[in-house]
């Protein structure tokens, strides 16, 4: 199966990976909307929440860890969740996937939420998560 997402676990396209446990795996968007944006997923292939809504239960754990190391490590104010399921809710990846959105207080609310930012420098965000 050709799965981008896929893929990105098996190590076979490269990522930055920021958690990992046995069910699932979370590494920066490459085109982030605010500073941090992360993917998360499971490690076995699920095209979307439609099709297997059980899919969100394995991963929760993952998303809470993920969540809380966003916040802390970057001082983030607040977190937005988003899973798109379907082309038509914007789906472009099918592959089941949570986007964690930190969210600072210089740009609120949910009009802002998918501005991207184009001089988010995703080294730097890497290097702060992942050293502490
Ligand atoms: P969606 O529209 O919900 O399917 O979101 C897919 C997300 O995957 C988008 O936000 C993309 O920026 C992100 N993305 C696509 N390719 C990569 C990649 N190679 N590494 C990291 N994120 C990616
Ligand atoms: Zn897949």
């Amino acid at each position: 199966m050709d799965c981008l997402f896929c893929a990105i676990v098996a190590g076979d396209i490269p990522s930055r990976g920021v958690y990992a446990d046995d069910t699932a795996y979370a590494f920066l968007d490459i085109n982030p909307w605010h500073r941090g944006h992360t993917v998360l997923v499971p490690r076995r292939h699920v095209a979307d929440l439609l099709e297997q809504p059980e899919g969100l239960g394995e991963i929760a754990p993952a998303i809470n860890a993920t969540g809380r190391l966003l916040v802390d490590r970057l001082g983030a104010q607040g977190l937005n969740l988003l899973s798109n399921a379907g082309a038509v809710a914007g789906q472009e990846v099918f592959h089941l996937h949570v986007h964690l959105i930190p969210r600072y207080a210089d740009r609120p609310g949910m009009a802002g939420l998918m501005q991207r930012e184009s001089d988010i420098d995703l080294d730097e965000v890497y290097r702060q998560l992942v050293a502490g």
